[in-house]
């Protein structure tokens, strides 16, 4: 997990997904998108979530991200789309 959930206040309004490298693996349900500690970090509803998805992709949790999705680009993360930012 990073911070990067910090820095996306203004996309906020696109769904949150479960990323690895800027993929997304799959979204979070909405209701749980709001699921974090006072720390930043999901809370045990969401980190339930995020493992099981991190399990389908044998990843551990920690090397995934919780991103905002691309509004053009649903499969990609959008701080890291690289169709609409090219590297
Ligand atoms: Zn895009």
């Amino acid at each position: 997990m990073s911070d990067s959930i910090r820095r996306q206040d203004a996309s906020a309004h696109m769904p949150l997904a479960v990323c690895h490298n800027g993929r997304v693996l799959a979204t979070v349900p909405s209701g749980m998108d709001g699921q974090y500690g006072e720390d930043g970090r999901p809370n045990a509803v969401l980190w339930s979530f995020v493992t099981s998805v991190a399990a389908r992709h044998w990843l551990s949790p920690d090397d995934t991200e919780i991103l905002v999705v691309c509004h053009l680009h649903p499969n990609s993360s959008a701080v890291d789309c690289l169709d609409c930012e090219p590297a």
